[in-house]
């Protein structure tokens, strides 16, 4: 049975589609569209419950702008919803449709199209593995980037996500300065790009693909470094997190990655098992070789060990140490055990604090994972070293997990809130009103990605409805 709200592509729309896209790129077939209209969601066992009768009617996969501008102008003509899909690793459901419709996946358009003066410039479903590896010989390397970075796309990241590796010295997408150009194609009766400048990309940054598909990004890279990779551990936490936060504000060293992740984490890891001495906390680094050996012998004056190294290689590639930071060590974690989910949060400078009254709140249902990053807060504001991290929790109810959830924006741990799939509520203390500025302008009929901005009052499929959490409701 359609769930509720389903918007269904009409026989007549598929055969015009085939005839753009050619047959072969157009799924009709119920589990290709499945999997077609499916991410990680399942991270979330709020969403899994949500979203897991959510697909589109049909999907339609593409490999050039032409292409792309006539399957637009198909899809506004017959007012049909339209998802854009790059590799689908979004953790909140960014990807799933609401309100059933057509999943464009752009993953063929993936033409790097130049690496000039540390700027690359891209198609947007080129991976990010790619532009690392073709920027590494000339010089440069990614500012930032997802650890899903292997099969990631350049507009999936855009579109759905925030930072990664490289993030403790780069800061994270809207880092000033990171983003140089987006070409969005807009959704009219017309398609037509439309490209926005630096300081105008933000509300097209982290939008879900809600407002306009990005059809070529421009982004500043950084000079390219040797890194090496280290674990140390330890069994006393204060003495690890001291020392993990030394590193991460010390300027003299360079890095790419700072991640302290709490016993007994480290022990999910099952590949790298043999680098984890029971009972410790680890630290994961990626820092300039010419630095490594320094770092290293601090680690030691600190009481810390040195458990594994991995000098640096060409071209970089997994695994890595970084396949298990960021979002992946929540991975490792529900693998273990699938009753694992995980929060985004952001410490304060009280951060050894919060996280003790979090340990008394709720013992053995929060581990700890932190990143550390470096931000300016504003363009020309002094960069600012910060502990983040993705605390993975041990679910039992939903109203627990609020609790939770609840208890961290008490004491001052900023959360993003990953149970969502609405834009609106993932990033706190952020305007939208650019972003529905942006929204009504290139998507005039509000076909793209429909209710993933519950405040979006020009919603068409919400029916009158003024939250298009009524899809939700009995
Ligand atoms: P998709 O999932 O395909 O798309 C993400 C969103 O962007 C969707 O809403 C989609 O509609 C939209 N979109 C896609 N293409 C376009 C386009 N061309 N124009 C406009 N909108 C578009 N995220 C991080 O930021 N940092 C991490 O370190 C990180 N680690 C992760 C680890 C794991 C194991 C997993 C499962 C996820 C992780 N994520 C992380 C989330 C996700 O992988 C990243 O955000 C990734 O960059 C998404 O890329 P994608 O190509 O898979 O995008």
């Amino acid at each position: 049975m359609p769930s509720r709200g389903f918007v269904p592509v009409s026989p007549s729309l598929i055969d015009s589609l085939s005839a753009v896209a050619g047959t072969e790129n157009v799924i009709v077939d119920e589990a290709g569209v499945e999997t077609l209209s499916k991410d990680y969601y399942w991270y979330s066992p709020v969403l899994t419950k949500r979203l897991a009768d959510r697909r589109a009617s049909a999907a339609v996969k593409v490999s050039s702008l032409n292409v792309l501008r006539e399957v637009v102008a198909l899809a506004v003509a017959a007012r049909v919803p339209m998802t854009v899909r790059g590799a689908a690793t979004g953790n909140y459901g960014q990807c799933i449709p609401l309100y059933g419709g057509l999943v464009i996946d752009v993953g063929g358009m993936d033409r790097i199209l130049a690496i000039e003066d540390g700027v690359v410039t891209a198609e947007p479903g080129a991976r990010l593995v790619s532009i690392e590896n073709a920027a590494r010989p000339l010089g440069w390397e990614l500012r930032c980037y997802p650890s899903t970075w292997v099969k990631a796309t350049i507009g999936g990241f855009l579109g759905g996500g925030s930072g990664g590796i490289g993030s403790i010295s780069w800061g994270g997408l809207l880092e000033p300065g990171t983003v140089k150009r987006l070409t969005l194609l807009t959704v009219e009766d017309e398609p037509r790009t439309i490209t926005l400048e630096e300081a105008d990309t933000r509300p097209a940054i982290h939008a879900y693909g809600t407002n306009g598909i990005i059809v070529e990004a421009q982004m500043r890279l950084a000079p390219a470094y040797p890194w090496d990779q280290m674990v140390i551990a330890g069994q006393s936490w204060d003495r690890v997190l001291d020392f993990a936060e030394e590193i991460a504000r010390d300027d003299g060293v360079r890095k790419r990655l700072v991640t302290l992740l709490e016993d007994p984490l480290p022990s999910y890891f099952r590949p790298i098992k043999k680098f984890y001495p029971p009972d410790h906390h680890l630290i994961f680094l990626e820092v300039e070789s010419a630095s490594a050996a320094a770092v290293k012998a601090r680690a030691l004056a600190a009481g810390l060990t040195v458990s594994h190294t991995i000098p640096h290689h060409e071209p970089r590639r997994s695994p890595m140490l970084s396949d298990y930071t960021w979002n992946h060590t929540t991975l490792w974690a529900i693998k273990a055990d699938p009753s694992y989910t995980y929060v985004q949060a952001g410490f304060g400078p009280n951060v050894r604090e919060q996280i003790r009254e979090l340990q008394a709140r709720f013992p053995a249902e929060i581990l700890f994972h932190l990143e550390f990053t470096k931000n300016r807060p504003a363009p020309g504001a002094a960069p600012v070293v910060g502990c983040g991290g993705i605390p993975v929790i041990k679910f039992t109810t939903e109203e627990r997990l609020a609790e939770i959830i609840r208890t961290c924006r008490q004491i001052g741990v900023g959360i993003a809130d990953p149970h969502s799939c609405y834009v609106n509520e993932g990033w706190s203390g952020v305007d939208w009103s650019p972003h529905h500025r942006l929204k009504t302008k290139a998507d005039p009929y509000g076909l793209l990605n429909p209710g993933k901005f519950s405040d979006y009052a020009a919603d068409p499929f919400a029916r009158g409805q003024a939250d298009p959490r009524f899809l939700f409701t009995a």
